[in-house]
């Protein structure tokens, strides 16, 4: 039985008191709704989580962050570990795709990413998805079971229960159009088959995974009620607290 989860990438928004306001009012909001059904996790710029960690102690919402550097330590300016991280957050996001276009992260790079968390008993959210010309040229299956096989390559299958995979189509994220639930469905099923082409059926099945794409209050249900998905990844929906807190109560109290 794999437990929903439903993360809010906050991105490189919100000023020190507005990520502040949006902790607050999502505690306020949440209070428990929904939490026994599932995960939620928020993902503050790496600035904030300190200050969202001491907010988050004692309620049920969880801390992750939206990258990380693989190597434990070093002369890497500018950069952040898994092994710091490790110390306030319970995820991290890795490959999300804004890092793989804007960033030039290869599959090693997620790979090493994902393996680094795991080191440190960090929960990766493991991004993937297909550009719109991609799809267009009837390649997305491919493509999508290639970044699978490739992210988990250096993770071993006792670890697989602490994984997600996050689907999130590039042309769906931040366009205000959503993937149709069926068609994210059998994607999640790609997924599955290459988790368990590189592991095993039962390993693959322990795996949790996420739609991500222009998700909102209105549309979370229609992924929630799809067999293979297992929760949602928000952008844009998780900076407005009443509409992430509906979010999260249909889709973690939805299944
Ligand atoms: C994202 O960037 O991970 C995302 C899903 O964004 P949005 O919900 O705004 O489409």
């Amino acid at each position: 039985m794999r437990v929903p989860i439903i993360a809010g990438n906050w991105k490189m928004n919100t000023t020190y008191d507005e990520a502040l306001d949006l902790v607050e009012e999502l505690i306020e909001g949440l209070d428990g709704r929904g939490e026994e059904a599932g995960e939620v996790v928020i993902c503050p710029p790496f600035l904030w989580l300190l200050i969202v960690a001491e907010y988050l102690e004692g309620t049920t919402i969880a801390l992750g962050a939206q990258n990380c550097n693989a190597t434990d330590a070093g002369a890497l300016t500018g950069e952040v570990s898994a092994a710091m991280l490790a110390q306030q957050c319970r995820y991290v996001i890795v490959g999300h795709s804004e890092r793989r276009q804007g960033f030039g992260e290869t599959d090693a790079d997620v790979a090493a990413k994902a393996a680094a968390a795991l080191r440190h008993g960090l929960r990766p959210i493991v991004c993937v998805g297909e550009e719109l010309a991609t799809r267009d040229a009837g390649h997305a299956d491919v493509h999508i079971a290639r970044q699978v096989t490739a992210a988990f390559a250096d993770v071993d299958a006792r670890q697989l229960a602490d994984c997600v995979v996050a689907y999130e189509p590039i042309w769906a994220i931040g366009s205000g159009r959503a993937a149709d639930g069926a068609e994210a469905n059998r994607i999640a099923g790609v997924i599955r088959r290459a988790l368990a082409a590189r592991f095993d059926a039962a390993g693959a099945e322990l795996v949790r995974i996420q739609y991500g794409g222009s998700v909102t209050d209105a549309n979370i249900a229609e992924f929630m009620g799809q067999p293979e998905i297992d929760g949602a990844l928000v952008g844009g929906a998780s900076l407005k607290a009443e509409v992430f807190v509906r979010l999260c109560v249909a889709g973690v109290g939805g299944r």
